[in-house]
């Protein structure tokens, strides 16, 4: 049948350039203030223990978000027990009910958009078009992952096979999946994760990053509201040895992962050291990501897509552009105006909708993405430094927007997770040894292309097994159900989220054969 989904609909979001809508969402907004909410461990027979630990907005880093109990080690261990009874009943649940019970959790995102973006702003850092992108990613994840699993579970397919035997072939739920999302989509990939583990049959306990407990508390409550049981749904916001408490436990039978290469190495290392069944990890981890610019790519929309690429979010997406090549042809009057338009990003309160940059997620990242640029500045040339806002935010955790360029690109060895962008020069002759570069890195999660030659963006396509690739365009916000979204090598395993292979892989394959 309609494996890509061609009869289904992305949720409309929101039209920023309409001022009556835009006033609308923010007079919503002011309707929530700070603090929103007590988060902590909630799910059945789990209860809040242990103190109460504030959150405070990175934009100040003084204004009280709400508090956070975190689980400990047994209230974790808990939850996997409580999930595992839960899902001998979810599982056994028509999928249509389960299909269902997203399609009302995409609704109910959509009625609370305006408390839950008050909280995404506040709690996550996020400028308003970022929150609003963050929802729509949610619903679409919700209606998406229900639309492909009315198509993949029940009573599975017949195959083909001899006269007088019954081939059945069917999907079902593994059992308890543990979900451990990151903070920088604390709804969206939160929840992509968990709907799709879910709506195939699996029970979840979901660990969300320690520094968004609380968009994934309220989310949590949303999630029960649709109908999704609580002993099949659990939340464990926690920190330390949390993470770990759960994967370790004998009776997981499969993990769904975003964050850094480093922990999904270790997850896999805690999965495999159990000797206990093999179960799957799905990891979604970071990236170098590239961009190539030639001499036939028109300048203004490279300026705009690298703008987009590098800084939107402040340059907290996995997907964002870390490093720029640009023929040496261009290259001078390309930087001029990079710089000329990275002096017209506004960082500020992320509730204002002027505001472009919101702050980075906390004190540490700030301290790291700060550190690498003072080590930049030393060996490489500094192009551009932007400015930090001043009181009342000058507490806050603030990057500014930087511009780097590089003597050679291997002066970049990993990721920095900021707005931070790194420029080489190239010699068109050089081409191949730019593509043996990027593919030296390992990772391959998105790659842009400017040019208009197309046997050259045929050759770079062709040459770098990168997950996404993004071809006279910016290579963010990839779009759930059209741009199916993850990678390969260190930048994880895939399945592609938001794509038509990912609820196979949260699901177990049986074959029934029949002798008739
Ligand atoms: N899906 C997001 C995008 O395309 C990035 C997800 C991430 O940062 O993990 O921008």
């Amino acid at each position: 049948g309609d494996l890509y989904g061609e009869s289904r609909r992305n949720s409309k979001g929101l039209e920023f350039g309409c001022s009556a809508e835009r006033n609308a969402l923010v007079t919503g907004m002011a309707a929530f203030t700070a603090p929103f909410t007590e988060a902590g461990p909630l799910g059945a027979g789990l209860s809040a223990s242990g103190d109460a630990h504030p959150v405070f907005a990175p934009m100040d880093g003084s204004t009280k978000v709400g508090t956070v109990r975190f689980a400990d080690v047994e209230t974790a261990r808990k939850a996997v027990d409580v999930a595992l009874k839960g899902f001998e009943t979810w599982s056994r649940r028509p999928v249509n009910e389960r299909a269902a019970a997203l399609d009302r959790l995409g609704d109910l995102l959509e009625e609370n958009r305006d408390r839950l973006m008050a909280i995404l702003a506040m709690e996550g850092g996020k400028c308003l078009t970022d929150g609003i992108a963050e929802i729509r990613e949610a619903v679409d994840f919700c209606r998406y992952y229900a639309g492909e699993a009315r198509k993949l579970f029940g009573e599975g397919h017949l195959m083909p096979g001899p006269t007088g035997e019954e081939n059945r072939h069917r999907h079902r739920g593994r059992g308890v999946f543990v979900c451990i999302s990151p903070w920088n989509f604390p709804l969206a990939i939160f929840l992509g994760q968990v709907s799709a583990a879910l709506v195939a049959g699996n029970a979840v306990v979901a660990k969300p990053a320690e520094q968004t407990p609380l968009i994934a508390f309220e989310t949590a409550k949303l999630m029960h509201m649709a109908g999704i049981p609580e002993d099949a749904f659990l939340l464990v916001p926690g920190e330390g040895d949390i993470g770990a408490a759960l994967t370790s436990h004998p009776a997981v039978a499969g993990v769904a992962f975003t964050g850094s290469t480093e922990t999904a190495w270790a997850i896999n290392r805690t999965l495999a050291a159990k000797n206990g069944p093999i179960v799957p990890l799905i990891a979604e981890t970071g990236g170098i990501n590239a961009m190539l610019v030639d001499a036939t790519a028109l300048p203004e929309q490279v300026c705009d897509d690298v703008m987009m690429s590098a800084f939107r979010s402040a340059g907290q997406r996995c997907s964002a552009l870390r490093l720029l090549y640009v023929q040496e042809d261009v290259a001078d009057p390309l930087l001029r105006m990079l710089e000329g338009a990275a002096k017209e990003l506004k960082l500020d309160d992320p509730r204002l909708p002027s505001t472009d940059i919101g702050p980075v997620i906390d004190e540490e990242a700030r301290d790291a993405i700060v550190a690498h640029i003072d080590d930049m500045r030393e060996s490489q040339t500094l192009r551009y430094a932007g400015e930090t806002p001043s009181r009342p935010l000058a507490n806050g955790s603030w990057v500014a927007p930087h511009i780097i360029e590089l003597d050679t690109s291997s002066a970049l060895t990993r990721e920095v997770f900021g707005p931070v962008l790194h420029v080489v020069r190239y010699k068109a002759k050089d081409i191949d040894k730019v593509l043996d570069q990027i593919a030296a890195t390992g990772y391959g999660l998105t790659l842009g292309v400017h040019s208009r030659i197309d046997a050259t963006v045929k050759k770079v396509v062709d040459r770098l097994s990168v997950g996404n690739v993004y071809v006279n365009r910016n290579t963010i916000g990839a779009v759930v159900g059209t741009q199916p979204f993850g990678g390969s090598g260190l930048s994880g395993t895939g399945p592609k989220a938001g794509g038509p292979a990912y609820l196979t892989r949260f699901a177990l394959e049986q074959v029934v054969s029949i002798n008739t």
